[in-house]
């Protein structure tokens, strides 16, 4: 081997890694790499990875040459990632509203798209009056990444994580642990769009009612599916992506309409449903929320200012 250093790590293998995976444009679904700044950040995690130090400390050496093992270690990781592996499956984290969660392939990657839930629930919460205790569901919790959020900034709230998947659920556990919230989490596997789960979580409620139930379904059509990244379609749960059509014929949206009829049983009069969408299924969700008893339906737009997430209130 050569004597490689922080440096030449960053700037051989930055230009290497974009001649690789760059793509022009970005989608939320697309995790490629869009400029060589990308490209050389992803090394920076790469090697924060292998060397255990963070960013700022592979800045201020970057003449540290490399011993044997991490030069090895580094150089299979880069080759995961120029596979075309997301990063965060490789480093086994992603950050999310400004937390670290851990990731693995039982789970969706956080999307920065998604943080408008986060956003939009907390300055619910902090509007309502709190006389009793506030709590929010969050269905399909994946990583808990959303829940979690809400916990950290709504000190005095407590929260409920669904997932399908149990190995999710270990994770969210892990996540919950890692961020001190355990004592105001509970999470558990359930299938939300069974028949069985209305009565499974009234009994986890034990009477009370909901007070912002949030989700980021699965919500991508089947005949979609195959216009994803291939980054997305080798290594992301297709379970966690892909939805049925609604009752009504509207694709991707099966699981979108089970949430809202479980808001409409679940929620406090009064209180907030929040659910990710498509950018093209707006009309289709308003439509859908509209056929039961909420107010104030609306849609919320993403960064890329797209329609991307349903705002109801429960009558
Ligand atoms: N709630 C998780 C997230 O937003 C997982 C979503 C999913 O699996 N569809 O990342």
């Amino acid at each position: 081997m050569q004597n490689f250093t922080i440096q030449d790590c960053i700037q051989n293998f930055g230009q290497a890694l974009y001649a690789a995976l760059h793509v022009e444009e970005q989608t939320a679904f697309s995790s490629g790499i869009e400029s060589l700044s990308d490209a050389k950040n992803e090394i920076f995690y790469l090697l924060s990875s292998v060397l255990k130090k963070d960013k700022v400390f592979l800045i201020s050496h970057g003449n540290y040459v490399l011993s044997n093992m991490e030069w090895e270690a580094f150089v299979s990781l880069f080759e995961r990632r120029k596979e075309g592996e997301p990063l965060a499956y490789i480093v086994g984290q992603k950050e999310f509203f400004g937390h670290l969660f851990f990731v693995d392939s039982s789970t969706l990657i956080p999307r920065p798209d998604t943080e408008i839930l986060v956003e939009e629930a907390i300055l619910f919460y902090l509007e309502q009056e709190k006389n009793t205790e506030f709590n929010f569901v969050d269905l399909g919790t994946g990583t808990g990444c959303i829940l979690l959020s809400l916990l950290k900034e709504c000190e005095k709230s407590f929260g409920c994580g669904i997932d399908i998947n149990a190995h999710a659920i270990d994770l969210a556990k892990q996540n919950a642990h890692a961020l001190g919230l355990s004592e105001r989490s509970r999470f558990f596997a359930a299938d939300f769009t069974s028949s069985l789960f209305l009565e499974q979580m009234e009994e986890v409620l034990q009477g009370r009612k909901v007070d912002c139930l949030v989700s980021n379904p699965p919500y991508i059509p089947e005949f979609e599916y195959n216009e994803l990244d291939e980054s997305v379609r080798a290594y992301e749960p297709k379970t966690a992506l892909v939805s049925e059509q609604a009752q009504n014929g509207e694709k991707g949206l099966a699981h979108a309409e089970k949430i809202i009829a479980l808001g409409e049983k679940l929620l406090k009069s009064g209180g907030l449903l929040l659910i990710e969408h498509g950018y093209n299924q707006g009309k289709a969700m308003r439509k859908l929320c509209a056929q039961y008893h909420y107010t104030a339906i609306k849609t919320l737009f993403d960064l890329a200012q797209n329609e991307r997430a349903l705002y109801a209130i429960k009558k």
